[in-house]
């Protein structure tokens, strides 16, 4: 029988606030914990490393997306990376960033606030920077600071061209004439202006930036107001096992083109809001095979766990196969991988090429799951992903 400890055993060392268990690989982590409950395995100088590339060749401010992943070691890496600007949109991730980390800088990007956030937000620390859509919630946010010293950013509706896995401009954004309209209102009661725009997420063609760049052009001409920041989201992909993206180089250089086509005078100061780009690649999830059922694996995580996002767009994460003694097979065939919750909604679609001779004990890694992973995880049914590690493998070449 496989031996495995049961979470309460292993946790209670694996988890500290912030004094996670480190190990050489992941391996390791096989070894030491044996684990029957799922293992987030945090790459940290990844993270950093990942951070500091993305800032080092990105032509303006980096404000990490800090929805992707708000774990404490995770925000910790990439502010060793040197990213000190945060995009946050509630006061919970406003007040982690800024009780963490005094030297950083929140952003309130969300276009939907509560009043009494806005007030909190803006008196108790000193956020200035609002993004909004519509006429509504400019009046909310001067009301709620009294429009002094704030940038009232307004985040543009761009076209759905069908290159990102999600479309965010579906639910936020104003139509360029209105945001031409709410540019001129915020500077008329005093307020700088900035305007912003999400392509959205996974977008897998740069030309995208250099079109939604093209009508921030358009906007700025119709409002005639110089704006002070611009700021062109996230959106930026991560490699899966379906989807080898185009370099972040050709991505940076359609923006530096769309820039140059729009004339945007130097003195606006650009931002990007990257989430999944930073942190996809820092983290993989180590799973264990509960039951075999000819090509069916019951593993232990699922989509109300780590993996939703597998459910809801087209991304297929690389696994592997751990097994501490004797060798698995060396011959692949697809399994499907059910998630443990009593739902039979929980599996992940398609399947996934592992050894043929996979069984109960053995443990899967899932990679690329930094993302979108313990940030939309729930409680469903009592299985929660919650234990991470560190691991201090050397990163892969390419990503150096
Ligand atoms: C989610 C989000 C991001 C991060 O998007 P990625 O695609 O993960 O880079 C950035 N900005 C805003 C406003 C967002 O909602």
């Amino acid at each position: 029988m496989p031996s495995t400890k049961t979470g309460a055993e292993a946790r209670k060392g694996a988890n500290g606030a912030r004094g996670k268990q480190r190990f050489d690989d992941v391996v390791s982590v096989v070894r030491a914990l044996e684990p029957s409950y799922p293992v987030y395995c945090l790459r940290p100088e990844l993270l950093t490393q990942t951070a500091k590339r993305f800032a080092s060749m990105f032509p303006g401010t980096v404000l990490y997306a800090v929805k992707c992943n708000p774990h404490p070691a995770v925000l910790d890496a990439i502010y060793r990376g040197g990213i000190r600007h945060f995009d946050t949109a509630s006061l919970p991730e406003i007040a982690q960033i800024c009780d963490t980390y005094p030297d950083a800088h929140a952003y309130f990007m969300h276009p939907v606030k509560a009043r009494a956030v806005i007030r909190m937000t803006h008196s108790a620390y000193g956020i200035r920077h609002f993004v909004i859509d519509h006429e509504d919630e400019l009046h909310k946010v001067l009301e709620e600071t009294g429009g002094q010293d704030i940038v009232v950013i307004v985040r543009l509706k761009t076209e759905d061209t069908g290159d990102s896995l999600y479309n965010l401009a579906s639910k936020f954004g104003a139509l360029p004439d209105e945001a031409a309209a709410l540019l001129r209102t915020a500077s008329e009661h005093g307020c700088k202006t900035g305007l912003a725009f999400h392509i959205g997420s996974q977008c897998r063609e740069p030309k995208v930036y250099r079109q939604a760049l093209a009508l921030v052009g358009s906007v700025i001409a119709k409002a005639g107001v110089e704006i002070e920041c611009l700021d062109v989201g996230g959106g930026f992909p991560a490699n899966y096992a379906n989807a080898v993206v185009p370099p972040l180089e050709s991505y940076m250089a359609e923006i530096r083109s769309g820039l140059k086509d729009i004339g945007l005078k130097p003195t606006v100061s650009l931002f990007a809001e990257p989430g999944r780009a930073l942190v996809a690649a820092g983290c993989s999830l180590l799973t264990q095979v509960q039951l075999r059922k000819g090509e069916r694996l019951y593993i232990n995580d699922g989509i109300y766990g780590s993996l939703s996002e597998m459910m809801q767009v087209d991304i297929r994460m690389p696994v592997r196969l751990i097994r501490l003694e004797g060798e698995a097979s060396q011959r692949l065939r697809p399994f499907s991988l059910n998630g443990p919750t009593c739902d039979s909604l929980d599996v992940i679609p398609g399947t996934f090429e592992l050894p043929e001779d996979v069984r109960e004990g053995d443990w899967i890694e899932i990679d690329q799951v930094g993302a979108y992973s313990n940030a939309l995880a729930t409680h469903f049914n009592g299985f929660y992903p919650e234990t991470f590690v560190e691991v201090h493998d050397a990163p892969p070449a390419a990503e150096t």
